[in-house]
């Protein structure tokens, strides 16, 4: 019996998928390289000297996907496939709609139709909107998603506890992560963002290889202890290993469940930067520009859910993640394609 993984190419799914042969389960991944390339699953056999499948497949074709069930003794899902860039799916609602949404309709209903109903979904911090208070509890109320992007996180979490209630059968895990950032010990895979990243550890990563000339700094007048945004972010693979315990915790039981992945505290952007200066022993230049649109002053979980239920706990600290990072970065300047 395998773990199918859709979206096991990127950043996050091919960090599972390592977990996952390590820990001993056999796994089947498809994903469209929309947002990555089989190299990376190479990596992941390298790193874990262990052999899979993998399928080039867009999760919305319905006879794409139900091929690879009757090929495979598929378990369990872990659902990583969608497009995940906020300011992006503000410029295009309806492919972001399509996609994460379509796709994770089509996989539901090839799942259900192969008598699969076990699955992991990632799910995301941004659920918590801007009206909750710090740090983000499970039971608070979601529903002030401020992007598509959030939307369909959100969207998506309510049609998977809709199908629970219709089919008790299911056994779903939500899982919200919250600023998964760092590498495989390895540097053999790491995070490979498309053109000018998004976010801030990769941004850091190209600035401190000279990629980038320097980093701009989002607003530094938030009611926080340095005026910069506090975030939680949380090394890869504690993320990673986060999922083995959630498809642990769905192989025993039916119902939806849903689990905050964070380390439970807040850095603001200067820890980040000073952090990542002290444990690379490099200098990281900066300056501070005007407010991001849509940024949240301050995010980061309560993760004793996941303690409690699923036995997981992150691990490893803020200069694990920037040496980890920078590691990836400088053994892979140009992410898979040098
Ligand atoms: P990623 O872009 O590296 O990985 C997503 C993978 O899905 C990519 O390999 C992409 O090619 C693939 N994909 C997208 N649409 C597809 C489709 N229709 N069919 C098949 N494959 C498709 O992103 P990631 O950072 O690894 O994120 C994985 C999941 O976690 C995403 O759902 C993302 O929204 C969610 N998430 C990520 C973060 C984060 O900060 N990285 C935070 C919260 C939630
Ligand atoms: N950030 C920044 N410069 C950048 C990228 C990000 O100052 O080039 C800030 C961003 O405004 C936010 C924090 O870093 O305050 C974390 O941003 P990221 O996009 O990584 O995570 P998110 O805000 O989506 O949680």
């Amino acid at each position: 019996m395998s773990i199918f993984i859709t979206g096991g190419a990127g950043y996050i799914g091919s960090h599972t998928c390592v977990e996952l042969l390590e820990a001993g389960y056999d796994i089947v991944v498809a994903d469209n390289y929309v947002n990555s390339c089989p190299e990376a699953l190479e990596r992941v056999k390298k790193i874990t000297g262990r052999d899979f499948k993998y399928y080039e497949c867009d999760i919305r074709d319905r006879s794409a996907l139900d091929k690879i069930f009757k090929e495979n003794s598929i378990e369990a899902v872990i659902h990583f496939a969608g497009l995940k860039a906020v300011g992006e799916s503000c410029q295009k609602p309806l492919e972001y709609y399509d996609n994460n949404i379509g796709g994770t309709l089509v996989l539901l209903d090839v799942m259900r139709s192969n008598g699969c109903k076990k699955i992991v979904f990632s799910s995301s911090a941004t659920v918590y909107g801007s009206e909750n208070k710090v740090p983000f509890v499970e039971t608070m109320k979601t529903g002030t998603t401020t992007n598509p992007y959030g939307t369909t996180k959100l969207y998506i979490e309510g049609i998977l506890k809709d199908m629970y209630l219709a089919d008790n059968e299911w056994s779903v895990v939500l899982l919200r992560y919250f600023n998964p950032v760092g590498a495989h010990k390895s540097g053999l895979i790491g995070e490979n963002p498309n053109g000018i990243p998004n976010n801030l550890m990769p941004y850091i990563t190209q600035v401190s290889v000279g990629k980038r000339e320097k980093l701009y700094i989002n607003g530094n007048d938030y009611p926080t202890k340095d005026g910069t945004c506090i975030r939680d972010y949380i090394h890869v693979v504690d993320l990673a290993i986060g999922h083995i315990k959630a498809v642990e915790h769905i192989m025993k039981k039916t119902g939806v469940d849903i689990y905050n992945l964070g380390t439970g505290i807040g850095y603001s952007v200067l820890d980040v930067v000073e952090t990542f200066k002290r444990a690379n022993n490099i200098d990281i230049p900066y300056e501070i520009v005007g407010r991001r649109a849509g940024d949240i002053a301050e995010c980061y979980a309560n993760a004793d859910k996941a303690l409690k239920e699923l036995g997981w706990k992150a691990e490893k600290n803020l200069e694990d993640m920037c040496r980890d990072a920078m590691n990836w970065q400088s053994k892979n300047p140009n992410g898979y394609g040098n």
